[in-house]
């Protein structure tokens, strides 16, 4: 392909993208393709001679359009969104032209120089405290990772390098025989590190513990605390581990569940943690990560910060948002901010001749390979500046605000037929948690969840929309989510007349 040619494949692309969104409403919003659908459509091998662009983009429409599931469509309502925005594409654009593996400073100073000042931009408008910004206090710093399970994993690979090395005592080599009883001892102690979460905390934090191969604990969390984590639940795990030998060196802590869209208590997480190590922060600490995977978005807004008092979590080590959930960046774009970056590379900086260079050795610059498990990296902060700019923050107010009052207006209108529906969680940050009403004073628990799960199958059915499920302390529950960019209020409408024509079915069924 080329130049010219690339000129009038990417005009016709952005045409047909621009028209895939004008009528993403036509279309059903989840695939319903069988699997192994498209091997039956394509040859089995790739092709000897080069295809017209023409030819190669019918087939976009044709065979992969089938098979797509259609997240930003407006009535997408299932799990969290995953944004996507026409800035965002275009910072995409230039990043596939400006393609690189840009792990060090000096493999494109650029690429390293706007991420740091985007991530300070990002963490000034969510209110988080300077000591997560690159120029703040505590030499702390923000970097861009692939997603909120691999910010998790890397902030549990600093916090176990930062608990081994804070409680033991580093041996030299050759080992002397005292010296291999001490590395003994440190494995003897690996095997008692256990990583804290909840009942509620993402999948992630338990991969993590698995990959790095430390013991995992979930930490029970109640419907009456709304299924966040206490102070008096974290103090009673804390003094369990510690009956039965265990050393917590890790607790993931969430703003936003997957489930509920629970807020752990972060006061009560720093009281409960105060007296754990003296002196408080002090040698062998336990490392609090905030998972803000999805909610940490809404944090644009002040009022959202002041309703979770967002300052605390400079108490903690580190935080992680995914501006590709909310934040219309699109995937990838897990925004991961630590108070000390020192903590991160002194965990994985593994050096190989072949990466050194003057710049690095001059100490005088970031390389972000020593932030994050793979090597290579791409331009993403781009799509970061792009949509920063675009919006400006104001406009990012307006959407989170917009997301967060149709999700109000949806779980109203839930309300007001309570001969129908009961709210079990929510509205929180734009999610409603609901099961069908009892249909009779006595019902059981599987009849409530039998009659739930018909209505969340008929209306998953009309394609129209998508919603998806959870299952709290025994009760089958359905989510629905209004964060997706272009839902609007009719779309809500929409889908609270189709719940409350099949209940009002289900019901009389
Ligand atoms: N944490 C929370 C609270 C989530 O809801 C999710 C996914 O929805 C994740 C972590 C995992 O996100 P990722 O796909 O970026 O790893």
């Amino acid at each position: 392909m080329d130049s010219q040619a690339f000129r009038e494949a990417a005009t016709a692309t952005i045409d047909e993208i621009i028209t895939y969104f004008d009528t993403l409403n036509t279309r059903n919003v989840v695939s319903s393709v069988e699997p192994g659908y498209l091997r039956k459509l394509l040859p089995s091998e790739a092709p000897q001679e080069g295809e017209p662009w023409a030819d190669i983009q019918k087939d976009v429409e044709a065979k992969i359009m089938p098979g797509i599931t259609h997240w930003s469509h407006p009535g997408f309502h299932a799990f969290f969104p995953c944004a996507t925005s026409y800035p965002s594409i275009l910072g995409e654009l230039y990043s596939s032209a400006l393609s690189g593996a840009c792990f060090n400073w000096i493999c494109s100073p650029a690429v390293t120089e706007l991420e740091t000042i985007v991530l300070d931009w990002l963490a000034k408008t969510l209110g988080l405290p300077p000591c997560f910004l690159s120029t703040g206090p505590t030499r702390g710093g923000g970097v861009i990772q692939g997603s909120a399970s691999e910010a998790i994993l890397t902030a549990m690979v600093a916090a176990r390098d930062k608990y081994l090395r804070e409680t033991t005592v580093p041996a030299a080599s050759p080992l002397t025989e005292e010296e291999q009883e001490r590395e003994d001892a440190i494995m003897i102690k690996r095997s008692r590190m256990v990583a804290l979460a909840t009942t509620r905390t993402h999948s992630s934090a338990r991969k993590a513990a698995l990959i790095l191969g430390v013991r995992f604990r979930a930490i029970r969390v109640r419907e009456e605390d709304g299924y966040a984590l206490t102070k008096d639940g974290l103090a009673a795990a804390l003094a369990e581990c510690k009956a039965q030998g265990l050393e917590p060196f890790f607790l993931a802590a969430t703003l936003g569940t997957t489930d509920v869209c629970s807020v752990d208590d972060f006061a009560g997480i720093s009281e409960a943690l105060q007296g754990w190590c003296a002196p408080p922060g002090g040698p062998g600490e336990v490392w609090v990560h905030v998972d803000a995977a999805y909610a940490g978005a809404a944090l644009v807004c002040p009022e959202v910060q002041a309703a979770t008092r967002i300052g605390l979590v400079g108490r903690f080590h580190s935080f992680d948002m995914n501006m590709h959930k909310w934040l219309l960046v699109n995937f990838d774009a897990s925004c991961f901010f630590v108070r000390d970056r020192e903590w991160l590379v002194q965990a994985l900086s593994v050096n190989q001749a072949v990466y050194g260079n003057k710049a690095s050795d001059g100490g005088l610059v970031t390389d972000y390979r020593e932030w994050q498990i793979p090597l290579g990296r791409r331009f993403r902060s781009l799509k970061i500046w792009f949509v920063l700019r675009s919006y400006g923050v104001k406009g990012l107010q307006e959407y989170i605000r917009r997301s967060i009052s149709m999700g109000e207006a949806f779980a109203d209108a839930l309300k007001a037929r309570s001969d129908l529906f009961e709210i079990v969680t929510g509205p929180s940050f734009a999610l409603t948690v609901f099961r069908l009403a009892a249909k009779e004073e006595g019902a059981s628990l599987e009849e409530r969840n039998a009659l739930t799960r018909a209505l969340y199958a008929k209306v998953n059915a009309t394609g129209k929309m998508w919603l998806t499920s959870t299952e709290l302390d025994g009760r089958f529950a359905i989510r629905l989510m209004t964060a997706v960019r272009t839902t609007e209020k009719e779309h809500i409408d929409m889908a609270v007349k189709t719940l409350v024509e099949v209940a009002e079915d289900v019901m009389k069924g």
